[in-house]
This record gives C-alpha cells, structure tokens and sequence, in this order.
C-alpha cells in the first residue's frame, strides 16, 4: 500500500511562508491499497486536494475513515469533490457517538447555518459505518480500530495488507496514558503519531489530548516501529521549530524518525 499525506498540522490550517516546507492543512491521509482500492484517514482540510487530485480518475467507491469529529479532522469534507459525485458510493466509518449517531453529527455540521447546503443535497451515495474497538476487511485490506486517550469519543488505527502495516494515531496523550494506542503501533512499518509538543508547551496543555515530544521515546522503545513519522504539528511551530523537535526526538531515541510533511508518500 501507499500512504500520501495530504494534510499533517493539526488543531487550524496555519498556511503561509512559515509552514512552507511541513504544511499547513489539517489531516487527511490518502491510503492506496494494492488493489487499487482507496481509503482516506481524517478529512481535515487536505481532504480538498485530494478531491482536485482525483479529478480525473472520478473513483467510484472510496471509504472515509474518521479518527474523531474535532474540526480539524473534518472541517474539509464539505469541500471534498467526489461527495458530490453522483458516480461515487462513500462510506464514512468513525467512532460511535455518545448521544447522537455518527450521522447526525456530520449532518448537523455539513448544514446550514454551518455549512450552505443541506446534507441531503449532497450528490454521491454516503453510507455511515460506526466503529468500536474491532477489526474488519475492505478487500485484501485488514483494519483494527481502537480508542486512544483524547478528548470525546477517537480512535488509532492500524492497516494491514500483506504483512505490511500502517499505524495512524494523529491524536493521542501518552502524557496521560503512556501505552494508549500501543497494540496498534506495535512493530507497524510506518507509524504516524502524534508529537504536538515541546516538553516546556506540555506543561501548560495537559489533558488537551496531544502529545510531547518528551514521552514518545517510551512509547517507540515499547512499540518498536521500523519508521515513525512525527504527525499534527502545532498551528504556532514554523518550519524551523519542528526540524528542531525532529532533532530532539532523534537524539532521545536513536530510532528513525522523520516529520510528516504535506505532499510526501510512504510506499509499503
Ligand atoms: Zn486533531
Ligand atoms: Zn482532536
């Protein structure tokens, strides 16, 4: 499978000159699997490059897995284009929802007076699947889903094709819960993880669900990935503030480990 980051920051897309080089949409991976088959992790606002970047192959299933509802993971998907292809089946998988369905919550959001047009009006056929801790099978495409420690109702997951896998845990506070998530990363080939902040920054933002860069070694040293790539960087971490993170965590761990940064793919 192949892993293309479409959006890595997290919390507000901070475009501009100081986030050239990492990027400055919110979360959306896109997932290839060998089949062809294609999956997209979170619709932050990277989600809409996507869409323009699938113009021309107009896809005619694609499945949207959602980690949770905060709007830096869903705040693209109004402006998503195949939701509005009539040709285009879409699943929308997430987490189940106190109080509401998963439904409802992205209806009430992708409608008036927070978004233009009604949900129904929406062109493709949108199918709702709500999450637990469990695993499924899209094709030759394995999936565990997981709750991780963050606020509301999140889950980690992790994609298996082969003997290939794929962790994604863009939110999670191993501040918290040191292992939150670590079933999913275990021994993975490429771990997406969240490394928000600095050890200084944490000390004021406890409970906020992110992670310091202080308390991921423990966590790589336990789950033992072949690559960790840092993931949902702070709206206030320029480029050259995050190259200087990545060179704190490298000399923590001595592991390989790079930052995620819009555009770059992951082959695996
Ligand atoms: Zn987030
Ligand atoms: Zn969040």
């Amino acid at each position: 499978m192949r892993a293309t980051i479409w959006g890595c920051r997290g919390s507000l897309a901070t475009p501009g000159e100081p986030t050239i080089r990492y990027g400055g949409n919110t979360t959306s991976v896109e997932v290839r699997t060998a089949s062809g088959r294609i999956v997209v992790l979170d619709a932050g606002t990277g989600i809409r490059l996507l869409g323009l970047a699938l113009r021309d192959e107009r896809p005619s299933r694609i499945d949207l897995i959602l980690t949770h509802l905060h709007l830096d993971h869903v705040e693209g998907l109004g402006f998503f284009a195949p939701l509005f292809d009539p040709e285009c089946a879409i699943t929308i998988w997430g987490p189940h929802q106190n109080g509401s369905s998963l439904r409802d919550r992205v209806a009430a959001y992708l409608s008036p007076p927070l978004f233009p047009l009604p949900f129904a009006e929406f062109g493709s056929r949108i199918e709702f699947r709500e999450l637990g801790a469990e695993s499924w099978q899209l094709d030759g495409l394995n999936l565990t889903a997981a709750p991780v420690k963050h606020p509301g109702s999140t889950l980690g997951y992790r994609l298996k094709e082969d003997d290939r896998v794929f962790a994604f845990i863009p939110d999670n506070e191993l501040g918290l819960e040191p292992e939150s998530g670590l079933a999913l990363a275990e021994r993975a080939d490429v771990l997406f993880h969240d490394a928000q902040y600095t050890p200084e920054e944490y000390r004021k933002r406890h409970g906020w669900g992110h992670t310091s860069i202080e308390d991921l070694p423990r966590f790589l040293t336990a789950a033992d990935p072949a690559l960790t790539v840092m993931f949902h960087h702070d709206p206030t971490h320029a480029d050259a503030v995050l190259e200087e993170m990545h060179e704190r965590v490298r000399e923590l761990t001595g592991r390989k480990i790079e930052l995620a940064a819009e555009r770059s793919s992951y082959d695996l």
